[in-house]
């Protein structure tokens, strides 16, 4: 379970899109939301845009693995994919804040692979948030007001990374993947070739 998150504006979405459309083994929780939809987003693909109401349904009915506050908003990871693709073993990718990194963290420990992702300066951060051009000067302002207590968790964090050049920051978010698929305690299949390897008559 890989989980980025950065303040609003650093370029997590981004690195999410480009880790799913050049890594196939990668499939991305899709988080449920109060927020309105930006222009550019499709219900079910980066979203499911839900009222508070239904929302809170989903909550009570135990149907969500971690929810948040965010920005005014409500948050919240579907439990059902993500426990799925946990039980087939597939990898899959949480763009989320720390509060949500860190009720993960609490429920599945040693299957969470957490990337903090920052930017290289605040000036840069609001000048991407303005780039993006989706959300409004109000919203703006708050994004830019909550990326410090953002930012003030990047300890929490396995591995951070500052996303100056998308294509250096990128690459190293890729590293992050493959060296964590090599550690010997996701690969259990090594214990057979081993075996084998001992085994073998040269
Ligand atoms: P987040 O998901 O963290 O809120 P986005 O991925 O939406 O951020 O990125 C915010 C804006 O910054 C987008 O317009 C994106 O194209 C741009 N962006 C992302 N990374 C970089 C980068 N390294 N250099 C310049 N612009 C970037
Ligand atoms: P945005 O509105 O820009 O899409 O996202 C705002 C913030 O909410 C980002 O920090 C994003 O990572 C976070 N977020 C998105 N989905 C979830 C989720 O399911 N749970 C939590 N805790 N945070 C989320």
């Amino acid at each position: 379970m890989l989980v980025l998150s950065s303040p609003s504006g650093a370029g997590k979405s981004t690195i999410a899109r480009n880790l799913l459309e050049s890594d196939a083994g990668f499939e991305l929780s899709v988080s449920v939301t109060t927020r309105p939809r930006r222009g550019s987003e499709i219900e079910g693909v980066h979203y499911h845009f839900r009222t508070p109401r239904e929302f809170e349904m989903l909550r009570d009915g135990d149907e969500l693995l971690e929810w948040a506050e965010v920005h005014g908003n409500y948050y919240a990871t579907p439990r059902k994919p993500a426990e799925t693709a946990m039980a087939a073993g597939r990898d899959m990718l949480f763009d989320i804040d720390w509060q949500g990194a860190k009720q993960l963290k609490e429920k599945m420990r040693g299957d969470i692979v957490s990337v903090f992702i920052l930017p290289p300066s605040m000036r840069e951060l609001l000048a991407r948030l303005k780039r993006r051009a989706e959300d409004s000067d109000t919203t703006i302002e708050t994004r830019l007001k909550n990326a410090r207590v953002e930012i003030e968790h990047w300890t929490e964090y396995d591995y951070v990374v500052v996303n100056d050049d998308l294509d250096r920051a990128f690459a190293a978010v890729r590293a992050i993947v493959a060296a964590e698929r090599l550690r010997r305690d996701r690969r259990p299949g090594l214990y057979d070739f081993v075996a084998g390897l001992l085994d073998e008559e040269v």
